[in-house]
């Protein structure tokens, strides 16, 4: 094979989990030359990224897997609770951690830096040629060429612009902010994930949180909104202003922008030639609108298959899109762009929200899908059916919020 045609064999377009993690492993588990690839990314890191921050246990093990020790300040998921207008239910069980992504993420690109990787931050996509082979790729700094391209670029992919590919779902909508913790903040004391449903009341879909986390060294509470976006909604940040409110904070007093996600759904295109998007570029959890450890993930099949690739000359990847969505995470995301239209319909979605309130498995077991799990397939029948409304005679263990607290 002539590799001096070209300066890489793959560029990696974004430097975020997926991306690091798909040079990681491309490196470490596929012994891919480190000099062979190169990682671009437009940010100069550390970069700060808006993000609840929150990792769960798939992505702490892919670190592992990876053999990328965790150094960076973080806290553990300790549980969950579940807020549904007056009342909480709450499950403990290991859940992963919440990191700030200014660390977490330049922890993983330091790691790729270290291995030999060419880490090209502050250097954005900005054209895309197709030339014989491979791409001609033309960046901040000049251009440059690959036989193979990663799109990890996230929610706002400029790799799939300039490959003029559609969005295959409306994005979701989020806002973001850190305070102190107030008197209020009783399951974040106690290192537990609060995801309050109540705002489907108001209209939303999605759901608001307050989550443990560690900025600069301090605890802190990482609140927002998550609105799935099946349907349009203007006052996203209505609703997150009275939910602050209700807990003590003034929404005029915090600086706030919205941000949006790519939900992971059954038409989510994967790879075109020479091409595989991984991550959010791909898309991510459309029930909970988080995507680190899913990407993460993602990013290690992505890595296996571009190895082959690399090795075979290969330059098709539909085993890649095979493979995703027949993996533990790609069942994961596509079940989660199921049940937000089953969750999270005002009317028809009240009985999945009384169990998850009320069933203490319907949470253990929400808390082990989170994980990354893959859940027994009686287990999902059963959980499908109360979702929908069947009663099971499952244990219900709901509390009303005051005395939960
Ligand atoms: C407000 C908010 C809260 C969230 N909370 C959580 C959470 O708690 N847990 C969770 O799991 N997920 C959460 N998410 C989702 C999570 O942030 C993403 O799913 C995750 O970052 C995806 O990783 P990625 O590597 O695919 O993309 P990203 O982390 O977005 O990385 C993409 C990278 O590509 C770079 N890039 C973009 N364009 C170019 C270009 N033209 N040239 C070069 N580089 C480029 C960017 O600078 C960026 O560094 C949240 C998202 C938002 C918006």
């Amino acid at each position: 094979m002539s590799r001096p045609a070209f300066d890489f064999d793959a560029v990696l377009v974004g430097g975020g989990p997926a991306g690091s993690c798909a040079a990681l492993s491309l490196v470490r588990e596929h012994g891919i030359r480190p000099d062979a690839i190169a990682v671009l990314d437009k940010a100069v890191f550390p970069r700060d990224k808006p993000c609840a921050g929150a990792v769960s246990e798939l992505g702490v093990k892919v670190l592992a897997e990876l053999g990328v020790e965790l150094t960076v300040p973080h806290v553990r998921m300790r549980g969950v609770r579940i807020l549904d207008a007056a009342r909480v239910g709450a499950t403990e069980c290991d859940m992963g951690i919440v990191a700030h992504r200014l660390d977490f993420d330049a922890m993983l690109l330091d790691a790729c830096r270290a291995d030999g990787v060419s880490v090209r931050d502050g250097d954005a996509l900005r054209g895309l040629e197709r030339i014989a082979g491979g791409f001609a790729l033309e960046t901040q700094s000049g251009r440059l060429t690959t036989r193979l391209l990663l799109a990890c670029d996230g929610a706002g992919s400029t790799t799939r612009k300039l490959l003029a590919l559609r969005e295959p779902a409306r994005k979701g909508h989020l806002y973001v902010l850190e305070t102190d913790h107030g008197a209020g903040d009783l399951g974040v004391a106690q290192g537990l994930c609060d995801f309050d449903l109540g705002v489907v009341d108001d209209g939303l879909e999605g759901y608001y949180w307050d989550f443990p986390t560690m900025i600069g060294g301090a605890p802190q509470v990482s609140r927002g909104i998550y609105h799935a976006n099946l349907s349009p909604r203007s006052d996203v940040k209505a609703v997150l202003a009275r939910s602050l409110a209700l807990r003590g904070v003034d929404i005029e007093r915090v600086k706030l922008r919205p941000f949006s996600t790519r939900p992971f759904v059954p038409e989510t295109v994967l790879w075109l030639e020479r091409v595989v998007f991984v991550g959010e570029a791909a898309g991510i959890d459309r029930t909970t609108g988080e995507g680190i450890a899913q990407s993460m993930e993602m990013a290690r099949i992505a890595a296996r298959h571009v190895a082959r690739a690399l090795r075979s000359g290969g330059r098709t990847f539909e085993p890649y899109a095979r493979e995703v969505r027949g993996s533990t995470v790609g069942r994961h995301l596509l079940q989660s762009a199921w049940l937000s239209k089953r969750v999270y319909a005002p009317r028809l979605g009240r009985p999945a929200r009384d169990f998850l309130v009320e069933s203490a498995f319907a949470r253990e077991s929400g808390a082990r899908w989170y994980r990354g799990e893959p859940l027994p397939l009686v287990t999902q029948i059963g959980l499908a059916l109360a979702m929908l409304g069947c009663r099971l005679g499952l244990r219900r263990t709901g509390a009303p919020r005051a005395s939960a607290a």
